[in-house]
């Protein structure tokens, strides 16, 4: 009998998610009318952050947090090699460079290590980063406390990429409080842990922050007559003020993500319970699951594995038999120095040897609320095999 394929992500929407989206398309507003403030209001309150701010994807939130920070030609931002391309992308929207810092094998994670060595080359030749963006891969924090400690010492600007850790937690406290950072961004893609179709968020605790980034999402205009640099010509007026864009998100879509937010704490739990009982099933074999630190409480968006001491053939090999066998894992990511838009800049292979070394050996297997017992159960019985062919 032909088993049906299982992804690696899949979002779960709920009769009550379907509701609340109906209720908005009967209303007088489908975008900028209450539910995108309503949004923004319940994720200050429930990531413990004063001020956040909507956006139509994380693409956009980075970028226009990368503005906001003041960051242009001439300008370096620094990011992981193995993140989504998003996370370097930002930087090259507003014309700085990009360059890259290694990651720790363990956890997939920026490596501190790394990050102070080329701090203290970069200081040397007067080339230290503006922007970093740590990447908290799969769902687990990057060491914060370091990076901020770091910042102080060479000043940059922090814009945490928490595009998989919604629902985590780094020192006991929620990822996105911006304990450590300027500014953290947020993607609610349909893969990623809650979604609102395509949306994103930024959240800060700098009301400057905030107040450049919700007038950049919508063109560069203000509608507060407080704020308006000309005398005000009469009850119509908005003024635009800055070269902005149109990266709202819409109301139809905040509904969504707000009805999904209701289940974050219990969808973040099973996702935890889910890798688990994989780490427990798979023990023995030639597999290692990426770390999680121990300060953290990860969102696991991923289930990362490893390959431990296979050829890079076999990798290639694990991958197309898992799929024949209607498993769809996937490698997140191949390291973004080596895209060939990249590579225009001169990056190279050999560059970031520990970022290259983990695409060589790492993958995603299915990961999501709604995998069932037996489905899990057919993930590890499908890697068993697979491993062993
Ligand atoms: C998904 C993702 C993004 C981009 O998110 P969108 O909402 O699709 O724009 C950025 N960074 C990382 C690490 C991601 O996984």
């Amino acid at each position: 009998m032909e088993q049906k394929f299982i992804p690696y992500g899949k979002q779960k929407i709920t009769e009550e998610d379907i509701n609340s989206v109906v209720k908005v398309l009967r209303s007088d507003f489908i975008t900028q009318g209450d539910k995108v403030p309503e949004f923004e209001q319940l994720i200050c309150t429930s990531l413990d952050v004063q001020y956040a701010t909507a956006v139509n994807s994380a693409t956009s939130a980075l970028h226009l947090a990368c503005l906001v920070l003041g960051l242009a030609k001439g300008d370096i931002l620094w990011t992981s090699p193995i993140t989504f391309v998003a996370s370097a992308n930002c930087g090259r929207y507003c014309g700085a460079e990009i360059d890259f810092v290694d990651i720790e094998d363990k956890t997939g994670l920026v490596s501190i290590e790394m990050l102070k060595l080329k701090l203290e080359k970069a200081k040397q030749i007067n080339k230290l980063p503006k922007i970093f963006i740590p990447v908290h891969l799969s769902g687990s924090s990057c060491d914060m406390r370091s990076i901020k400690r770091l910042s102080k010492e060479y000043g940059f600007r922090i814009i945490e990429d928490a595009s998989h850790a919604i629902g985590g937690k780094y020192l006991k406290k929620p990822i996105g409080n911006c304990d450590f950072s300027d500014i953290t961004i947020f993607s609610f893609h349909p893969v990623k842990i809650i979604t609102s179709g395509e949306g994103g968020i930024m959240t800060t605790n700098n009301k400057l922050i905030d107040e450049k980034m919700k007038m950049l999402r919508s063109h560069g205009i203000t509608k507060d007559i407080e704020k308006f640099k000309l005398p005000i010509p009469g009850p119509w007026a908005y003024e635009q003020q800055e070269l902005g864009y149109n990266f709202r998100m819409t109301d139809i879509q905040a509904s969504l993500v707000i009805s999904q937010l209701n289940r974050l704490e219990e969808n973040v739990h099973k996702r935890n319970t889910i890798l688990d009982f994989y780490k427990e099933s798979l023990k023995g074999l030639p597999i290692e699951f990426l770390e999680i630190p121990e300060d953290c409480y990860s969102a696991c968006h991923l289930a990362i594995i490893k390959l431990v001491n296979f050829s890079r053939d076999f990798h290639k090999k694990f991958f197309e038999n898992m799929r024949s066998l209607g498993i769809g894992v996937q490698l997140h990511y191949s390291p973004v120095h080596l895209q060939p838009y990249y590579r225009k800049y001169g990056f190279k292979e050999g560059d970031f040897p520990m970022a290259e070394k983990y695409a060589k050996t790492a993958l995603s297997i299915p990961l999501f609320p709604d995998l069932t017992k037996d489905e899990q159960i057919r993930v590890i019985n499908t890697i068993k095999k697979a491993i062993i062919t």
